[in-house]
């Protein structure tokens, strides 16, 4: 008889991890209160780029620190009572963007974005949606300063670490930016192009289409909300819309709701929220882009969608479900109408969404402490997307005993999740937070 497994959450990552599963045999049941991709792995910016290996929280914050201090900017805003309520988090979150921790924590991530292209290649090629990516690279682009400037912005902390990884750039110049991506207005001064990666036209589509395919395959898809998860020597029970439902194995891959899900299993979590929006937009006439384009100076990112260009904004930290704070968005969409022939935006309403960022920005992949039923795969701040197949894959092979394609070290859940102790009261309470 296959072994069963259930997983929580069907995002990028839960709908990943469902189809390496099925592929090596096992029986999988994959659960969301809501349609498959309907949340986070929604409303990216669709970036796939290898590159995108060096978490936020490095040295070269520390230079923008004063800036982001104003809480003005449209790269960075929060809400003071929600940090000083998550300290914790925060300041292991500093911690970690020490020279030393950041190295460590980008080669990790390195071992992950180096596998990406590799991997969703493969799963578009199974469901037949190549056609959603569009590889051309990444263009990283300034509105003054010469390509003297560009090419300074890569003697950065991060610059230095994507070069010695041997990730291809170019710097180019006001002319060659524009030859490579007309749809610019030319205002830009300089750019670099990420070589490699590209953007996918409709992330929440491309998921959705992978999901069916799972369920072409023989897989089992439930609409249902969990709330509690009991474990016990014979397998795992989950209550699902209030019904008991058991398998063999949980995977959790609940994303910003992670920390939730494991307090169902009396689990703690140091997991924060980084909240983002984004907009879509109309051209007036003219090119239509064919590169994901991050405007530095104008602190967004836009890129061609389906439903029009995409527009995607920064950091808030701010808890999960407050209402929206349209103030990033508004302050950046000037900037957008500067720099490509926009019309309008469309009537959609603009969706908000959260990533789910441990303090060193390293997602956590592999078993519960003390359990060897439980599983999680989450943590994968602004890159899920992008990391969601490959860390589907590397679970699969831990979870089916096979040697995974990466050392899985740097991804151990016992760094930030700890099990809670039942008090002789009966109440639970955790025996430490943060690693
Ligand atoms: C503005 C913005 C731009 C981004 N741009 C990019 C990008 O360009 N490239 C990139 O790679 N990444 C990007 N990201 C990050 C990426 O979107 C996330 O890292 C990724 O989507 C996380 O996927 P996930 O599967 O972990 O979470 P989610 O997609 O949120 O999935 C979690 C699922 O769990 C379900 N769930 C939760 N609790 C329960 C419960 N109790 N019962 C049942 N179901 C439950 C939810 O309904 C949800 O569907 C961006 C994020 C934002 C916000």
């Amino acid at each position: 008889m296959k072994d069963t497994i259930t997983i929580i959450g069907a995002g990028a990552v839960g709908i990943s991890s469902a189809i390496h599963l099925q592929q090596r045999g096992w029986q999988v049941t994959l659960v969301d209160r809501r349609e498959p991709a309907s949340e986070t792995s929604w409303g990216n910016a669709g970036v796939i780029n290898p590159a995108s290996f060096v978490p936020l929280n490095n040295p070269d914050l520390h230079s923008s620190l004063g800036r982001y201090l104003r809480n003005d900017t449209a790269s960075l805003r929060f809400k003071k009572a929600h940090l000083l309520r998550n300290l914790p988090w925060l300041l292991a979150f500093l911690q970690a963007s020490k020279t030393r921790p950041a190295r460590h924590n980008s080669r990790a991530l390195h071992s992950l974005t180096s596998q990406a292209l590799d991997e969703h290649r493969a799963l578009m090629q199974r469901t037949g949606n190549a056609h959603r990516l569009t590889e051309s690279g990444w263009l990283k682009v300034f509105r003054h300063g010469g390509p003297e400037r560009a090419a300074k912005s890569l003697d950065s902390f991060s610059g230095r670490l994507m070069r010695e990884m041997g990730i291809d750039i170019r710097v180019l110049s006001r002319e060659e930016l524009q030859e490579k991506e007309p749809a610019l207005r030319p205002i830009f001064d300089s750019a670099y192009q990420l070589m490699v990666g590209g953007v996918v036209d409709n992330p929440g589509l491309m998921l959705r289409e992978h999901a069916m395919q799972f369920v072409a395959d023989g897989g089992t898809l439930v609409q249902g909300e969990v709330s509690d998860i009991t474990e016990s020597e014979s397998g795992v029970s989950i209550s699902l819309n209030g019904n008991p439902h058991q398998s063999d194995r949980v995977l959790i891959a609940a994303g910003p709701w992670s920390a939730d899900v494991l307090a169902f299993a009396r689990y703690r979590v140091t997991l924060a929220v980084e909240r983002g929006y984004h907009a879509h937009y109309a051209l007036a006439g003219g090119p239509t882009p064919v590169h994901s384009v991050h405007d530095i100076d104008g602190e967004y990112i836009v890129g061609p969608m389906t439903g029009g260009l995409r527009l995607t904004t920064g950091v808030e930290l701010a808890p999960r479900d407050d209402s929206s704070n349209l103030s990033q968005l508004e302050q950046v969409e000037p900037r957008l109408f500067e720099a490509f022939d926009i019309a309008g935006r469309t009537d959609e309403p603009v969706w908000r969404g959260a990533r789910p960022t441990l303090p060193d920005g390293v997602p956590v992949i592999g078993a519960l402490p003390r359990s060897e039923r439980l599983w999680v795969n989450f943590g994968h701040q602004h890159i899920g997307m992008m990391t969601g197949p490959v860390s589907g894959k590397l679970v699969a092979q831990q979870l089916s005993g096979e040697t995974p394609d990466t050392d899985m070290t740097p991804f151990r859940p016992s760094r930030w999740i700890h099990k809670l102790r039942a008090s002789r009261e009966g109440s639970w309470f955790g025996q430490r937070l943060g690693g």
